[in-house]
């Protein structure tokens, strides 16, 4: 029989450096301080600077504004100083389907125009964002459709906040003044498990995390967004400390032999170091456990033995397993196991104590389901034309209009 994995993946190249910003700063994605800071450059008096800053984060992340001049209650000067000052762009969308499932995904360019995807994914009583932290990935895992593309690059905190604001566009989703406030979310969760490794960008997505978190804007809690790191293992502890939100680790297999060929970080940073460094994360409690996740691919790491080794290995730590049936992309080197494999696989677990759900594939049919992100143009003019053509998002209304 032949081997079924592929050769050894190269080890992780340098990132380019982000080409700096031109023009007038874009506000989106800054923290309050750094708000602070830019209104105080561009001349805010020092005893307005509080203020100020709250009113332009109400206008921005609470009810969605982009127009400076909109902003109804700051003076007319104050106002138009903003405006020749700053901006507040969002990345573009170029393009945006929806799947049969109701899935959504948005092809958006950044600045430099690089492409990224986003990922709105509609559940009964719940809708997740699923959202990138880079153009491409260093990491090449050898399973994964963003690990092949060559270009990366890390997006901005702006660029990360900017993709939930992006789909809150789209759905409708910020508030009208006066209507009653919506109970239900649409996004209700956010999840960082598009493209790229969260972890190997971690200012920018720690101060995005932070504008999304934040109670008088997006607001979306701490425990409604789960990052999903490959194992770069000396910032999980400051994951826990400086952004504090749910981890997910992608495990996907239980030797080193097989996560090596996987997982190329595995090199790096092996299966006992990666779980030496969960067991001593600082959230770690049955509240927050952690998700594993665990790809599963016919032949490689789906046997009974894997599921035995995999429940000895995680002992100890309060956690659960999130099952992803491999999505296929072309040229995959590799397969999705039948369903009774999977399942038998999830019995093994699930009677070790975990919870062990089997993730439901969705935006399969528009190349949105986990692994499959790649922002490559090529890809897009080989496909057939979207279920639906790309739409201009609506611009949000102001308050008062
Ligand atoms: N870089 C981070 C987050 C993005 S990937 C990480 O690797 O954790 C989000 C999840 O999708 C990861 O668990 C990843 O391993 C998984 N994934 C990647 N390619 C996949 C594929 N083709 N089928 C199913 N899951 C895949
Ligand atoms: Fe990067 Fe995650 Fe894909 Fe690996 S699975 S190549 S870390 S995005």
């Amino acid at each position: 029989m032949t081997d079924p994995l592929p050769p050894l993946a190269p080890e992780p190249r340098l990132l380019p450096r982000r080409p700096p910003a031109s023009g007038p700063l874009n506000l989106v994605g800054l923290t309050r301080a750094g708000l602070a800071a830019a209104l105080a450059a561009a001349g805010t008096p020092e005893r307005q600077l509080a203020m100020r800053t709250g009113q332009l984060w109400q206008w921005i992340y609470h009810w969605g504004v982009r127009d400076f001049l909109a902003m109804t209650n700051l003076a007319r000067d104050y106002r138009a100083l903003l405006a020749r000052h700053f901006t507040l762009a969002l990345p573009e969308v170029v393009r945006r389907e929806v799947s049969a499932d109701g899935t959504r995904k948005y092809l958006l360019r950044v600045e430099g125009g690089h492409e990224v995807e986003t990922v709105y994914i509609p559940e009964e009583g719940r809708g997740t964002l699923c959202v990138s932290s880079q153009v491409g990935c260093t990491l090449t895992c050898s399973f994964c459709h963003t690990g092949t593309q060559p270009l990366v690059r890390n997006l901005s905190a702006g660029e990360i906040a900017g993709q939930l604001m992006v789909a809150r566009d789209d759905l409708g989703e910020w508030p009208r003044p006066g209507a009653p406030r919506r109970e239900e979310r649409l996004v209700s969760n956010l999840v960082l498990m598009g493209m790229g490794e969260p972890l190997l960008n971690f200012e920018a997505v720690r101060d995005a995390m932070a504008v999304v978190m934040d109670g008088e804007g997006l607001a979306l809690s701490r425990r409604r967004i789960t990052l999903s790191t490959s194992g770069v293992v000396p910032m999980i502890a400051p994951a826990a400390t400086e952004i504090g939100c749910l981890l997910a680790v992608s495990l996907h297999a239980t030797t080193d032999a097989v996560r090596d060929r996987l997982v190329p970080i595995n090199r790096r940073w092996n299966i006992a170091t990666l779980l030496q460094a969960l067991r001593d994360y600082p959230r770690l409690s049955n509240s927050e456990r952690i998700t594993f996740e665990y790809v599963m691919l016919e032949g490689v790491n789906d046997a009974d033995e894997d599921a035995r080794r995999l429940v000895r290995l995680i002992a100890g730590i309060p956690a659960k397993v999130n099952l992803i049936p491999f999505n296929e992309w072309p040229g995959a080197p590799f397969r999705r196991p039948s369903w009774a494999r999977i399942e038998a696989f999830a019995e093994i677990v699930h009677r070790a104590g975990y919870a062990a759900p089997i993730r439901t594939p969705r935006g399969g049919d528009i190349m949105a389901a986990c692994g499959q992100l790649k922002s490559a143009t090529e890809r897009l003019r080989a496909r057939r034309p979207p279920a639906v053509a790309a739409t201009a998002t609506a611009a949000p209304r102001p308050p008062g209009a």
